[in-house]
């Protein structure tokens, strides 16, 4: 495996995962891992009216619990592993000063995602989301609030899964052409360039039986050419099972999209290895 490096990991910290943060150091030492970075979720003002089945709170973020932790855990394995503690942001358009806020007051990350997870007040992973529309609507309605919440708020180093909405529809990535919403998408990628945000190369699509990782692989490229400044790669794991899953593919696809190199995140410090 050339790329060295997971950049979305989940653990027992974030809403939706079990994992014991210990368990997923080991499962990255066991996949011949160098560096793991945390990618806890916190998506303030989730909606909560449309998930039902998820608590109030639920994408909350326990940051000192979750920074206690890392802590010990960063010492205890610094001779397998270099940990590094992230976090993943979720975007929503009126959301820019409280997470510009947020940020400021916690300014120890070495790395942030900002992600769109809701759409219209619900998030694409509950079915209701397709539900009255077309499945392209659906993906366009996604798309243009993902440009929405990305245009009010880029203090983030990478963007994260940028048609996730595709993971959680009726057909999956089958029928999905980018070029059908390449004026949205482009403005998303504009946004990314001007304001200096990677873009995110994410393997769950593969897990969750897509085609291709997100975003497909043309937007890739065309972040390139319009000037973005790297990829960084992620499998956003939320067990150990799943740390580093298809990474070959990974750098297979960011070799063919013309990129010599995948982007790590320090002190939230830009480095690029080679792939
Ligand atoms: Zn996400
Ligand atoms: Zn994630």
């Amino acid at each position: 495996m050339t790329v060295k490096a997971d950049f979305h990991v989940h653990s027992r910290h974030s809403g939706d995962s079990t994992a014991p943060m210990e368990k997923q150091v080991l499962a990255a030492c066991e996949k011949g891992l160098q560096v793991l970075c945390f990618t806890e979720h916190f998506d303030k003002d989730w909606p909560y009216h449309n998930t039902p089945d998820l608590p109030p709170g639920y994408f909350d973020l326990d940051l000192a619990a979750y920074r206690r932790e890392f802590l010990a855990l960063q010492d205890k394995y610094q001779d397998r592993i270099e940990l590094r503690m992230g976090i993943e942001l979720g975007l929503q358009p009126h959301l820019g000063p409280a997470l510009c806020a947020y940020l400021k007051e916690n300014d120890f990350f070495d790395f942030v995602i900002g992600s769109t997870h809701v759409s219209h007040g619900m998030d694409p992973y509950y079915s209701i989301f397709f539900e009255g529309v077309s499945e392209k609507e659906a993906w366009r309605r996604y798309f243009e609030d993902a440009l929405s919440s990305i245009s009010a708020f880029h203090d983030v180093d990478t963007y994260g899964h940028l048609d996730y909405v595709v993971r959680y529809g009726p057909t999956k990535d089958s029928r999905y052409d980018w070029t059908d919403f390449s004026d949205v998408i482009e403005a998303i990628l504009e946004v990314l360039v001007q304001n200096g945000v990677c873009l995110e190369l994410n393997t769950a699509n593969l897990v969750k039986g897509c085609r291709a990782p997100s975003p497909a692989p043309g937007i890739l490229r065309r972040y390139r050419e319009m000037g973005g400044i790297g990829v960084t790669i992620g499998s956003d794991a939320h067990a150990p099972a799943y740390i580093g899953a298809f990474f070959d593919q990974a750098a297979r696809i960011l070799a063919e999209a013309g990129y010599d190199s995948y982007t790590v995140f320090k002190n939230r410090k830009a480095e690029h290895l080679p792939l």
